[in-house]
């Protein structure tokens, strides 16, 4: 059982709950064009209503660096999120401020209010630069539940300096609490044999948490671009692959590491070159051993990869994949991407699979193999922190669970 107070454990009756949601969905021209995060913070709104609480939301959307955007506000996630509880959801115009201070106190139980994009102000990403900010979204709500894993690496005003103004009434929402029930428990301490894979494009954004998860698993399989900085690191030619040269010696480094450790690291044995990212090209298969022609690029792992991949990931117990293992984005280039997917969903139902957000969650909803998944982040970079350093402000900066005492005596 976590160590921070859950939402179970507040008590919600005629209590105006304020909830830092990720409502950051996909748009075009003003329109939703994926509403999975809306859905996903259903569970957590609904068990606030339900138990005699009015919920509060508050999120960021976009990048608007802490000015007004039209483009970026908030208002077509209140009409969404309307027709998905069946109530209505009122709009606040802004963040804070006596206007939005009234319409919170207003709010009656089973009522919602959803405040403006934060990042309108600078105060969201930049607490120190504006402390009224933070001061001012605190003086909403009764109790404060933090739902957004996806912000949680980020000390910003409400995903993390706010939880100081409710001592002993900062708790999980549910997403969060399986983020961490997944992400922290069951990968902090996971069942052997651990088998990690990851993909992606760089190393530079990568390295830590491939030393973090050295220390864990018991095998690591890399792929994606990222592999080809490791290629080069041995004087293996690339052609026109994607490289980072700056980080040749961190590919040597963690190379020599894994010598010692006790954790098998793997690269690719074979891979898919390209004249060029597109169908329509030349591609063909090659050996790592003999390079990547002159002209050509690396794009996917091969299929003798695959297979040896395979065999590895089917004997495991516990199971974390972040990062596309090739170009997925431009099929036949999700050929690798696809496969693993697919190898993950087969043993699903006997080994535990944690995916960690971002591409890999896209290319996993793209093949249509998400809910077979016992886990898919919702946070790319927030998930490979928490694997990196074992915690996040966001969740650290929560009440913790043995600082309760008298439940209802904090509540009140
Ligand atoms: P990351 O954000 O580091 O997880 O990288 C994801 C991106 O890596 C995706 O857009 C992929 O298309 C890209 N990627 C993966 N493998 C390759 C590759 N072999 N060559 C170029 N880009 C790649």
């Amino acid at each position: 059982m976590t160590k921070k107070l859950c939402l179970q454990d507040l008590t919600l009756e005629n209590k105006k709950a304020l909830i830092r949601v990720d409502f950051n969905v996909p748009m075009e021209k003003g329109r939703i064009t994926d509403d999975a995060r809306l859905r996903a913070s259903l569970p957590t709104i609904k068990y606030v209503l339900d138990h005699g609480g009015a919920a509060i939301l508050m999120s960021h959307l976009g990048r608007p660096k802490g000015t007004r955007d039209p483009q970026l506000s908030l208002a077509p996630c209140a009409k969404r999120l309307a027709e998905l509880l069946k109530r209505p959801v009122k709009m606040a115009p802004d963040a804070h401020g006596p206007e939005i201070t009234k319409m919170a106190h207003q709010l009656r139980s089973g009522e919602v209010l959803l405040l403006e994009n934060l990042r309108f102000h600078q105060g969201e990403e930049k607490p120190q630069e504006e402390p009224t900010f933070v001061s001012g979204l605190a003086e909403l709500g009764d109790v404060y539940i933090n739902d957004a894993f996806g912000s949680a690496h980020r000390a910003h005003a409400s995903t993390t300096v706010i939880a100081s103004f409710f001592q002993g009434k900062a708790a999980m929402g549910f997403l969060m609490q399986k983020e961490v029930s997944y992400l922290g428990a069951t990968l902090l301490t996971p069942k052997p044999p651990f088998c990690a894979i990851l993909g992606g494009a760089k190393i530079s954004t990568k390295f830590k948490v491939i030393e973090a998860l050295m220390q864990k698993a018991d095998v690591l399989l890399i792929g994606g671009a990222m592999a080809y900085t490791f290629f080069k690191a041995e004087n293996i030619p690339i052609g026109r692959s994607l490289v980072e040269n700056d980080f040749l010696g961190v590919a040597r480094e963690l190379m020599d590491v894994s010598v010692q450790s006790r954790c098998r690291v793997l690269l690719p044995n074979d891979i898919v070159v390209a004249r060029q990212i597109s169908a329509e090209g030349e591609a063909r298969i090659v050996k790592v051993e003999e390079g990547i022609p002159d002209g050509f690029e690396g794009v996917d792992i091969g299929p003798e990869t695959i297979q040896r991949y395979g065999q590895e990931i089917r004997q495991a117990a516990t199971l974390f994949w972040n990062g596309p293992l090739g170009v997925f984005e431009c099929p036949p280039f999700d050929r690798g991407t696809n496969a693993i997917a697919q190898i993950l969903a087969d043993i699903s139902s006997s080994a535990i699979t944690i995916v960690g957000g971002g591409d890999s969650a896209a290319a996993l909803e793209h093949v249509g193999l998400t809910h077979s998944m016992s886990h898919v982040s919702t946070g790319g970079g927030a998930s490979l922190e928490y694997i990196e350093f074992g915690q996040l402000p966001g969740i650290e900066a929560l009440s913790n669970r043995d600082d309760i005492t008298n439940k209802g005596s904090l509540n009140d």
